[in-house]
């Protein structure tokens, strides 16, 4: 189900955030927000998203109206990811931060509380699933954007956001954002058509982490995992044991993260 993005509520509690709709035109036009960070030759606003999920979506909306840069690169950890000091010095250029939101990024907190950017939580308005087991038990599982109908909220929140950095852009963002929309729901569509010929007792889901519950929810699918959220150090299988070789280190590919140690506990 759609929720209705509610933007004000998606931004965060740092210098910016409730003076946004002010600043935004301000620094469209002035690009770079400070004199502290790289030497950009770019003019365009600099919008960075905290992974490259997030980038590839915002790249979709921005149209080129601005610049779209993911902190981390592809591959990444991305629930325990520690911010470099390079990171720090991208963010002091950048005119908005886009995050996932729902504690998918743990140590998101420490780099904003440094840098004076906007952020915009893309996963606002969406109607969250609880972790089911494992230390984070209770909280909304953080993997929304795996979902095509949530992915269309995320959209909306990004064309929103862009919109209120750069009102210019405003026609430019909401023209990107229907004909991205329509994609994704050709591939949710796509989805459901293949699904339907599928005996409904042998739809299920299979993986490593449990990243895809959003998407087994809309796609009427029984999800199956090793474990709840990548974060999780404490290397307990939820749903059924590893293989032996899998005791090591393996890697989770829905947050492109190295999955726990299953025999070797530690952190967070
Ligand atoms: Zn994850």
């Amino acid at each position: 189900m759609l929720g209705v993005p509610n933007f004000r509520d998606g931004f965060s509690s740092n210098a910016w955030s409730t003076t946004i709709p002010g600043v935004a035109l301000t620094l469209a036009l002035s690009a770079c927000s400070t004199t502290a960070g790289t030497d950009r030759d770019d003019d365009r606003p600099l919008v960075l998203t905290t992974f490259t999920v997030i980038a590839d979506m915002a790249e979709n909306v921005a149209a080129d109206r601005v610049e779209v840069a993911s902190l981390t690169r592809p591959g990444a950890e991305i629930h325990g990811y520690e911010p470099t000091p390079d990171d720090l010095v991208r963010g002091q250029d950048a005119d908005l931060i886009l995050e996932n939101g729902l504690g998918l990024e743990a140590w998101f907190q420490q780099f904003t509380d440094r840098v004076d950017a906007p952020t915009a939580v893309l996963s606002e308005g969406i109607e969250t699933i609880p972790v089911s087991s494992g230390g984070y038990e209770g909280e909304p599982n953080p993997h929304a954007w795996m979902s095509p109908d949530n992915a269309l909220v995320y959209v909306d929140n990004i064309r929103d956001a862009l919109t209120a950095l750069d009102p210019e852009g405003e026609a430019t963002y909401t023209e990107a954002a229907e004909a991205y929309k329509e994609e994704i729901s050709e591939v949710g569509s796509y989805l459901e058509t293949e699904l339907s010929g599928v005996p409904e007792s042998s739809r299920a889901l299979v993986t490593c982490e449990g990243a895809f519950s959003y998407l087994a929810r809309d796609a009427g699918l029984t999800e199956r995992y090793l474990w709840p959220v990548n974060a999780e150090r404490e290397g307990t299988p939820s749903r059924s044991p590893p293989s032996p070789s899998s005791s090591a280190t393996m890697t989770c590919p829905p947050c492109s993260a190295r999955a726990p140690s299953t025999t070797a506990p530690s952190g967070p």
